[in-house]
């Protein structure tokens, strides 16, 4: 059977996803492949649909041993020869497994890591053809992960062990381009074909702003939003209740949710929220696990997250319905202070001291991923798409720093002013202080706590007194972007880095990107696309049509209705209102492939919708 009839016959679905059918053609022609999709993105399929083609029995490594029996019974039903071992099994049935393996009886043979080099194993495979090791959670090699699997690291020394070298495999849906290198490299793939995709949701608008004052800055954006539904993520709990009670002082729709809230509170503001009886949702990321609305038209960061996986994901609920929607992240310095402090008191029982140790330096490093797409001026997409290892365009065009430009403002003098006085209040007390003092000593604050520690004697005291503390503030928050400064932690003093002295001493110039194009993300380009209208009823009426066709689609394949087509496809669809393939194709947005997949449930729509609207008339 080839693969097409595979998997109408075995699986009942009738087209590969996008993805699959490249990484089962690169398999099937004897080369190595990586493949990375998303959780739901169907990559068991891309290892199974081979595994029937192949002559041999396909090996699949897993470490999720309390799915193997779920998979293979599934395998099973779908009429497909499969079995497994791991710790679960007794010895009699560990026996019988190896018996009917030896006697090719099984294409699929699910096993956990760890017994691939127990010697009955070691033997059993020098008598046996396997055509193919597929490696799930591929990921698990990495060191730099949280899932480190020791025993994964085995796996290229046991397939060296094997009479003939099979097709290897890998899959994950851990993608940083970072892990990729080091799945390809301790696999020991040859030349493997790479296939990263599902990772870009383009009706999503990306945009980070660093507001002065972030509850104004929110206020306006819900504003400009009345009658949508967001959510607003917060780093803490205490945040999410105040900012929640804020915005309700405000007359703004809206609830909240914690992990902290007893049960049913949880239950009935979630319940509000998705059932369009509030409109604003204020949450931690608690909030978000097993909730699949559709209409979600905004995500607003009021904190940045601890990682850039993280911000992917919750950004990633809003615009499901293929609409366009608006992923803004208000970000500040003290953000990156608060991301650190969670992470510094984060603790995982279940690992060593050394373990929780290496975790958390991953973890901030992951953090400083997630600044510096905070800091970047450069399509935020792209950084987004780049750290998940998928190839992109340059520019996106629907994205803060796409839709707006950048000045770059030499703030090398008032950067000299203030890593100085930073330095002379350190000599002068024998301790450094917090950002307020320097911000009062720089604009020649007449404080009481000034005058008493004599900082109004220093030279730098009272050297940016034209500057408002809020403009002195963005300074200091900026440099200590750029690692001139930093916080300490441990006594919140402000302190300066090794690298202040080339700002200092070196002539080191520096610069502030300052945005001066607008970058209104509440375009109207956005507003009018979601309320995309023709003015001709029918056909805004064949428009709805198409519209609930296609999410019919996107729920039957499981991906979001973009991927399908667009809403401007859509409205072009319903303008031409097609009634051949010929026709069909000529829809802008529409390919041959799309127009194979598609075409003949969206004419029959059509069709059916003329029909109907000329019995009426
Ligand atoms: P992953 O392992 O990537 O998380 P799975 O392989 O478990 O995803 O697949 C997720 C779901 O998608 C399953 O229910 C599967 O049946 C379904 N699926 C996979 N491929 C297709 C396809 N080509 N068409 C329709 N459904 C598919
Ligand atoms: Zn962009």
């Amino acid at each position: 059977m080839d693969k097409f009839s595979i998997l109408k016959h075995n699986f009942g679905h009738s087209r590969f996803r996008q993805g699959q059918e490249e990484l089962i053609d690169a398999i099937l022609s004897g080369r190595d492949v990586l493949g990375v999709m998303p959780t739901g993105g169907g990559k068991s399929l891309c290892y199974q649909v081979p595994a029937l083609m192949l002559s041999g029995v396909t090996l699949v490594i897993s470490p999720l041993i309390s799915l193997m029996k779920d998979q293979v019974s599934a395998l099973k039903k779908s009429g497909i020869t499969a079995a497994y071992i791991n710790s679960s099994l007794t010895s009699d049935q560990l026996r019988l497994v190896y018996e009917r393996t030896r006697k090719g009886a099984y294409k699929l043979l699910y096993i956990a890591p760890e017994r691939l080099i127990t010697k009955e194993f070691l033997a059993l495979v020098q008598k046996i053809e396997i055509s193919l090791v597929s490696v799930d959670e591929a990921h698990c090699i990495s060191q730099w992960g949280q899932d480190f699997r020791p025993s994964y690291l085995k796996i290229a020394d046991f397939i060296d062990t094997l009479p003939h070298r099979p097709v290897v495999a890998a899959f994950t849906a851990t993608a940083t381009a970072e892990v990729q290198q080091d799945i390809i490299r301790l696999l020991r793939l040859i030349d493997p074909m790479c296939n990263v995709t599902g990772f870009d949701r383009p009706n999503l608008f990306f945009d980070v702003q660093s507001p002065k004052n972030k509850m104004s800055v929110l206020l306006n954006l819900l504003q400009e939003r009345k009658e949508k539904n967001g959510i607003i993520y917060c780093a803490t709990r205490a945040s999410v209740e105040r900012i929640c009670q804020h915005l309700c002082d405000k007359g703004i729709s809206a609830t909240c949710y914690h992990a902290g809230l007893d049960e049913s509170t949880r239950r009935s503001n979630q319940n509000a929220f998705q059932f369009d009886r509030k409109n604003v949702m204020v949450a931690t990321n608690a909030f978000g696990m097993g909730i699949d609305k559709s209409n979600v038209n905004f995500v607003i960061h009021y904190n940045m997250p601890k990682s850039l996986e993280a911000y992917y994901q919750e950004a990633g609920r809003a615009g499901r319905d293929g609409e366009p929607a608006d992923c803004i992240l208000l970000f500040s310095a003290g953000d990156i202070e608060t991301a650190r402090f969670l992470i510094k008191s984060s603790s995982n029982e279940e690992l060593s001291e050394d373990a929780q140790a290496l975790v958390r330096q991953k973890d901030y490093e992951r953090l400083q991923t997630m600044v510096s797409y905070c800091k970047t001026t450069k399509c935020l997409r792209g950084h987004i798409l780049d750290y998940f290892g998928q190839k992109h365009e340059a520019v996106c065009g629907n994205c803060g720093n796409c839709k707006s430009s950048y000045q770059l403002n030499d703030i090398t003098i008032p950067a000299q002013m203030i890593l100085s006085c930073v330095i002379r209040v350190k000599e002068n007390l024998g301790y450094f202080v917090g950002k307020t003092l320097i911000i009062q000593t720089l604009r020649g604050s007449k404080e009481k706590r000034i005058l008493d520690l004599g900082l109004n004697r220093l030279s730098t005291y009272g050297l940016m007194n034209k500057m408002t503390a809020e403009q002195v503030r963005s300074l200091i928050d900026f440099l200590e972007l750029e690692g001139y400064l930093h916080v300490n932690s441990l006594h919140s003093t402000l302190e300066p880095t090794p690298t202040a002295s080339s700002v200092l001493f070196k002539g080191k110039k520096v610069f502030m990107p300052v945005r001066t194009g607008s970058a209104s993300f509440t375009t109207e380009k956005n507003i009018r696309q979601t309320e995309l209208s023709s003015g001709s009823k029918e056909v805004d009426n064949l428009f709805a049509v198409l519209k609930a066709v296609r999410t019919q689609i996107a729920q039957q394949e499981n991906v979001p209705a973009y991927i399908v087509f667009s809403n401007a496809t859509l409205m072009d669809m319903a303008v031409k209102a097609p009634r051949t393939m010929a026709e069909f194709l000529d829809v802008s947005g529409v390919g041959e492939t799309k127009a194979a997949r598609y075409g003949k449930v969206f004419l029959k729509a059509i069709a059916a919708q003329k029909e109907d609207s000329a019995h009426e008339s």
